[in-house]
């Protein structure tokens, strides 16, 4: 059973330190669709530790204050794991008003490795690396209901798309050496911010392509 931890609003104080002993966090959330930020907006984030634990934060939607989530994000010691983080920390940084650091992204990461395979959905990665078969038909369900009136179902679903990242983490970080790979990784991981900023100003499609 995963172990659920929620905050309204934010964190507590003792949470942060909690999850600032850990020198990788992984991360997710989740909006009111896949347009962020000009129509939809952040509606919850989910963190893990690795240790099968979720730590799910509903934002205030109205002040998006959240000055212990901000710190854990601007921590460069702490490494961010996510799936697609181009639309996770677009969202985190627009509402939060802050620079996530020191992201990891499994979804750019797969691309580069997992070259036999063309699916790279978080669900995939679970499956090969995991062996865990991902309910996924939760995902476009309600995330803007409060945190008290949201399903166990929904609760476990939005657990399950942070507690598999370290260990898909470890498996790819090993196939990217093996690849010889990784310097090309982290140049990729370096235009990401780029990229998201090209997203917000409308230039979404790949600029690159003639
Ligand atoms: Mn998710």
């Amino acid at each position: 059973m995963t172990k659920i931890y929620k905050f309204e609003d934010d964190i507590s104080s003792d949470a942060l330190k909690e999850l600032e002993k850990h020198s990788s966090l992984a991360i997710d959330t989740e909006g009111s669709g896949l347009q962020i930020p000009h129509r939809d907006k952040l509606s919850l984030i989910q963190l893990s530790t690795g240790q099968n634990d979720a730590w799910i934060i509903s934002p205030n939607r109205k002040t998006y204050k959240a000055p212990n989530i901000v710190k854990i994000l601007e921590n460069n010691k702490i490494t961010k794991i996510g799936h697609y983080l181009r639309y996770d920390v677009s969202g985190l940084e627009y509402f939060l008003k802050c620079e996530v650091k020191n992201i990891w992204d499994s979804k750019v990461c797969s691309k580069l490795v997992r070259t036999y395979s063309q699916n790279h959905g978080l669900k995939d990665l679970v499956l090969e690396f995991c062996g865990k078969k991902l309910d996924k038909r939760l995902s476009s369900s309600d995330w803007n209901k409060n945190l008290n009136e949201l399903t166990d179902a929904q609760l476990q679903y939005c657990s399950n798309d942070v507690i598999y990242l370290h260990k898909i983490k470890d498996e790819l970080h090993k196939m990217l050496i093996r690849e010889q790979r990784l310097e090309l990784y982290e140049s990729c991981m370096k235009f990401l911010k780029t990229r998201i900023k090209l997203d917000q100003s409308g230039f979404t499609e790949d600029i690159f392509q003639h």
